[in-house]
């Protein structure tokens, strides 16, 4: 434990240790994660811990958080970057991927790691936040490059960092580009609300013209608790609007009942339902993925129950860096003969995407 309330570690000595304290009995599955210093860390917040129910060994909060063996065992089609990050880096944390959109990682730091974490090359390996220098280098490109429209802060969290970093931050790329779009990509609001201080929001306030999007991550009804729901309004009451990525998790979400209620949940908030993530081909985590056809299936259904203004787009972040896309009969084209589904990129060029081996 930490002083902000965080139970991390790498090894299973730090997951050992934080089931012992929660009350949680590991399953042999849980207990065989072994890993040495180079494995994904384990991180939980005290408050993303308390919503677990220790009796339950499926519990999704648990699934998300809780290592397992699964996570050692690589499947065909994975990769440690699919999408081709490094190889669309411009700077040292600048990735352009997409024409009129850039990504910048901000740190490495989260307030939990999530096993199905995409980016988990990079996340909680201990780089730290951008210096000054990745910063200023990735606002003179920025600034050199008209063509962006639109920076998205992600990592990493970017709300792991300070008041004063995070000022410093956003004003280093208003300074270059007042007309950037800014997506301020986070988890915190979720996993640990208390981070939404008053000094945050007097940040937020003091950049109050920016053209400011809040994207969070919302998996599971059970997150949408009354103090990340009071998080979020606090950036929407401020002017900000909230969107939610979920990812479709096996056995958290991959249920049309809860997913139901989670949108609901979300638009009651005033958090509009954006992304439902078909799970990227991350090396060891084919045990969190949905198969394809069960995914049609589920948006199919709910399509059927709820408005549209609660229907997120059910999308696919497709391998190699083919570039996102809604998995619907205009970009896919069926299946090869080996059984893998076929793609087409916003570029028109072909990807395949393999379901998990069950
Ligand atoms: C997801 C992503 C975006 C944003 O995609 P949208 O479809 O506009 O939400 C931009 N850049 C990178 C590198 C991304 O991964
Ligand atoms: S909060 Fe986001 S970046 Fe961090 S581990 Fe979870 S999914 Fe990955």
């Amino acid at each position: 434990m930490d002083e902000k309330g965080q139970s991390h570690g790498r090894g299973s000595m730090a997951v050992k240790a934080f089931a012992r304290k929660q009350g949680i009995v590991l399953t042999e599955k849980e207990q065989a994660w072994e890993k040495d210093g180079t494995s994904p860390p384990f991180g939980v917040s005290t408050y993303y811990a308390s919503l677990i129910t220790p009796s339950d060994s499926d519990d999704p909060i648990r699934r998300q958080i809780l290592p397992t063996s699964c996570e050692m065992m690589y499947s065909p089609g994975e990769s440690e970057d699919p999408l081709a990050e490094e190889e669309h880096s411009v700077t040292s944390r600048l990735i352009h991927r997409y024409a009129e959109r850039v990504a910048f990682l901000v740190t490495d730091a989260c307030a939990v790691y999530c096993r199905h974490c995409f980016r988990r090359r990079f996340t909680g390996t201990q780089r730290g936040p951008a210096t000054t220098e990745d910063i200023i280098a990735a606002a003179r490109y920025v600034g050199a490059h008209q063509e962006v429209k639109e920076i998205l802060f992600t990592g990493g969290d970017m709300f792991t960092l300070s008041n004063e970093k995070i000022d410093a931050l956003i004003g280093e790329f208003r300074a270059v580009r007042p007309d950037l779009i800014i997506r301020l990509c986070s988890r915190v609001p979720v996993v640990l609300p208390s981070r939404i201080t008053d000094g945050l929001m007097a940040v937020m306030k003091k950049h109050s013209s920016a053209p400011f999007f809040l994207m969070v991550q919302f998996n599971h009804p059970r997150e949408l608790t009354a103090q990340s729901r009071e998080a979020t309004a606090r950036f929407i009451d401020a002017g900000i609007p909230v969107f939610n990525q979920s990812v479709l998790l096996r056995g958290v979400n991959d249920d049309a009942g809860i997913l139901e209620e989670l949108c609901n949940g979300l638009l009651a908030a005033r958090i509009k339902p954006y992304y439902l993530f078909q799970g990227d081909l991350v090396e060891g985590t084919a045990h969190l993925r949905v198969p394809l056809e069960k995914g049609l299936a589920l948006v199919k259904e709910l399509r059927r129950r709820l408005s549209g203004l609660a229907m997120p787009v059910y999308a696919v972040d497709l391998p190699e860096g083919g570039g996102k896309v809604p998995v619907d009969s205009m970009y896919l084209k069926g299946r090869d003969s080996d059984g893998a589904w076929v793609f087409e990129t916003p570029d028109g060029g072909e990807r395949r995407y393999r379901d998990p081996e069950v």
